[in-house]
């Protein structure tokens, strides 16, 4: 049990604030994007630098207390319970290097933020359907970004990043320098330290298309075909994904739509409206699109494409990787979640993978997915009263896509984590034996055990 003395001694370590349950900042400095999960740690440290995150985990090993680390809350797939979160919203460095096109973000700062501050110069970054997402937890759990058939995943492009490790040693560490950890950090999600800082890859901005087109829910049938067929005519340099949607009756829903079941195309395009318009012409002669926001795109209005909610919400989600998209497939997910049915879910989404996608980087990384052709994402309201028939519904669903699963996820969608078993779907086994003997090597005494945290091998094994 901490007493006084214990949270004075953290409080004169850092320069952040030591903040207890009974704090009215307590609320404040735990909150999640995802709001259906409420943290409870034992104590927050709000740290403003990377010697407060170090001084952080010495202190919570000395007390071996677990340790948990949240900037956004938007992978806050499930609750802290004690121990010492480690609040990095705070760290907000921001360096642009337009001549070597690269960035180097502290761990607090979001994808807009770096959008912001690289579009004037030409440069973009591999974000993912939302800028609201924090760039550290989105890239450490691989990072699938919009244009990721074009360059891969963001993972693939980090140059280095400091990372804090469960010992309380802050590492500087890159191909070089602690390659295997490197290695293992980019796509192994937290399980072997807190990354401070971390560098990577821009890619010049040319021509921009993108947006979506909404289409009524009762065409989805003879939407998905039409998606099947479409797809091998695409180039790399476009990124399409597709979307059951139930719109709730929510003010980030764009009025005509509100409490709507749509089928959403998303599509964003390296290239000229030209190119954009010939590529989507098939689309858009199916059905008759109900919304239609295709075209060349101010790039800082990006997450116009997804329409993600950019104000928290409650929610629970799980996905799996598909080898294929087959008639039968497509006629699975119909029954179970399409018009005739009953289904509870906000969201179900099927990403097209390949491209870059399936190419490891030049640095080779953790990051699953290689091998699958495409990512079914789910998503539903985790409140009452739909909370308990959402996760049936997500269960269900992906018991019945299993035979055309590859059987693995991404960890950024994976949802919430179950056991270790269900937790070790998000890597290739060769990889996650990999990341067991790193965990035990980096993190012996199990630390950083929150959420998506797998286990060591065990002593003497
Ligand atoms: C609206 C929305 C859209 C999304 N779109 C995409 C997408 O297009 N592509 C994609 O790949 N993912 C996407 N995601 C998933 C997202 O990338 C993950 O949820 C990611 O974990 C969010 O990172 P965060 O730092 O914002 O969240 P947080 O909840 O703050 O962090 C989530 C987890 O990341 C790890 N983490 C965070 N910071 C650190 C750190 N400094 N050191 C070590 N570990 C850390 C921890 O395990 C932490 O529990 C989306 C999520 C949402 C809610």
């Amino acid at each position: 049990m901490l007493v006084t003395s214990d949270i004075q001694a953290l409080a004169t370590a850092v320069n952040g604030p030591v903040v207890l349950p009974d704090s009215p900042d307590f609320a404040a400095e735990t909150l999640a994007f995802n709001a259906g999960t409420v943290h409870r740690p034992d104590v927050v440290l709000g740290a403003e630098n990377a010697r407060d995150v170090a001084a952080g985990v010495k202190w919570a090993a000395e007390h071996r207390l677990p340790v948990a680390v949240q900037s956004t809350g938007h992978g806050a797939d499930s609750a802290v319970e004690g121990g010492l979160l480690i609040n990095t919203s705070r760290l907000q460095e921001l360096q642009i290097d337009a001549v070597e096109r690269t960035a180097r973000v502290g761990a607090g700062v979001k994808w807009r933020s770096v959008l912001e501050a690289s579009v004037p110069l030409g440069l973009v970054g591999l974000h993912g359907s939302s800028t609201d997402v924090g760039v550290v937890g989105y890239t450490l759990g691989g990072g699938l970004p919009l244009l990721g058939r074009a360059h891969g995943f963001a993972a693939d492009h980090v140059r280095s990043m400091e990372v804090v490790t469960a010992d309380g040693a802050l590492r500087r560490i890159d191909a070089g320098a602690d390659a295997e950890l490197f290695a293992l950090m980019r796509g192994g999600k937290g399980n072997f330290g807190i990354v401070t800082e971390l560098e990577f890859r821009l890619f010049p901005l040319g021509d921009f298309y993108g947006g979506g087109i909404m289409y009524p829910g009762a065409d989805a049938a003879s939407i998905l075909t039409a998606f099947r067929e479409w797809l091998p005519t695409l180039p790399e340099h476009a990124s399409p994904s597709i979307s059951l949607l139930r719109l709730p009756d929510m003010d980030f829903v764009p009025a005509p739509l509100r409490g709507q079941f749509v089928v959403h195309l998303r599509f964003a395009l390296a290239g000229s409206r030209e190119e954009g318009d010939r590529l989507l012409a098939p689309m858009r002669a199916v059905s008759s699109p109900l919304m239609d926001t295709a075209g060349p795109m101010n790039y800082l209005d990006v997450d116009q494409i997804h329409m993600d909610p950019a104000d928290p919400l409650p929610f629970t989600a799980g996905g799996a990787l598909l080898k294929d998209l087959d008639e039968g497939t497509a006629a699975d997910l119909l029954e179970l979640t399409g018009a005739g049915s009953d289904c509870p879910l906000l969201l179900v989404e099927i990403r097209p993978l390949g491209g870059a996608l399936a190419r490891a980087g030049d640095v080779p990384d953790a990051v699953a997915g290689r091998d699958a052709a495409f990512l079914v994402f789910l998503l539903g309201f985790n409140m009452p009263p739909l909370a308990e028939a959402v996760a049936v519904s997500i269960r269900g669903v992906l018991a019945a896509l299993a035979p055309h699963s590859t059987g693995y996820t991404l960890v950024n969608f994976h949802g919430a984590p179950g056991d270790e078993a269900d937790r070790a779907r998000a890597w290739p086994p060769d990889v996650y034996e990999r990341m067991r003997a790193a965990k035990s090597a980096y993190d012996p005494g199990n630390l950083l055990r929150f959420g998506h945290a797998i286990t060591g091998v065990p002593a003497g094994t």
